[in-house]
């Protein structure tokens, strides 16, 4: 599907939903996807990418920025407290923060870079073993935590839900513990399910296969 016609859900599920236009933010998921398909949604005008890995991002976002005026990055996926300097110093967007050992390196770094990356804070909304975030139970503690303990302002919260499950009551539930923690970032949807987590008030979508067409993890 091209930029184009993505832009065009998106802003037809925010008129949709009596938002008002611009309200979502489009980060373009490029993980794992061909240098050339990234070029064209960079040519296309898209300006906010997402990524999900430290290593892999820094391979390749410095040259393209060079060449592309406005870029802004967003981690999407796990981070290791050892890369948490790379990352302050590399992305815009943290959207991951789930720990307070994270959030002790993150405020260390930001501190020595004196680089203010946005921080979300990923809430496990389906309480999954094998998925990183804090449980929804945790969420109000680890928020208030990150504020009081380490100085640290969190942007909003973000959520990845069950893969076989119906999204909206965990966006429903990541609203709600955004909205009761003053939290105005809400990153949730992704290719499948974006118009609906617009529908729950999402702030920021992140598309990745819709948009560059499937991965090759070959
Ligand atoms: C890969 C990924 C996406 C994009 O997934 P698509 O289904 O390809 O849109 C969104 N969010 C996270 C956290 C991801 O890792």
């Amino acid at each position: 599907m091209s930029l184009e016609s993505v832009r065009a859900r998106i802003a037809a599920a925010t008129r949709a939903a009596g938002r008002p236009e611009g309200a979502v933010t489009l980060v373009a998921v490029s993980k794992v996807q061909p240098l050339e398909r990234v070029e064209a949604v960079l040519d296309a005008g898209q300006r906010v990418f997402g990524e999900n890995r430290v290593q892999e991002a820094a391979g390749k976002w410095p040259a393209l920025r060079e060449r592309f005026a406005g870029v802004t990055l967003h981690l999407i996926g796990p981070l290791q407290t050892n890369k948490a300097k790379q990352a302050v110093e590399l992305f815009d967007a943290i959207q991951t923060l789930d720990r307070e050992k994270l959030a002790a390196k993150l405020a260390d770094a930001m501190a020595a870079t004196g680089r203010t990356p946005a921080l979300f804070v990923q809430v496990n909304t389906g309480d999954e073993a094998q998925k990183a975030g804090v449980a929804p139970e945790a969420a109000d503690g680890f928020i208030e935590a990150c504020r009081r303990d380490y100085g640290l302002t969190p942007a909003g919260v973000m959520a990845i839900p069950p893969a076989d499950a119906d999204p909206a009551p965990h966006f429903r539930l990541l609203r709600e513990i955004g909205a009761r923690n003053g939290l105005a970032g809400l990153s949730m949807g992704m290719s499948g399910d974006f118009e609906a987590a617009i529908a729950e008030g999402a702030t920021h979508v992140r598309v990745g296969s819709a948009l560059f067409g499937e991965r090759d993890y070959g």
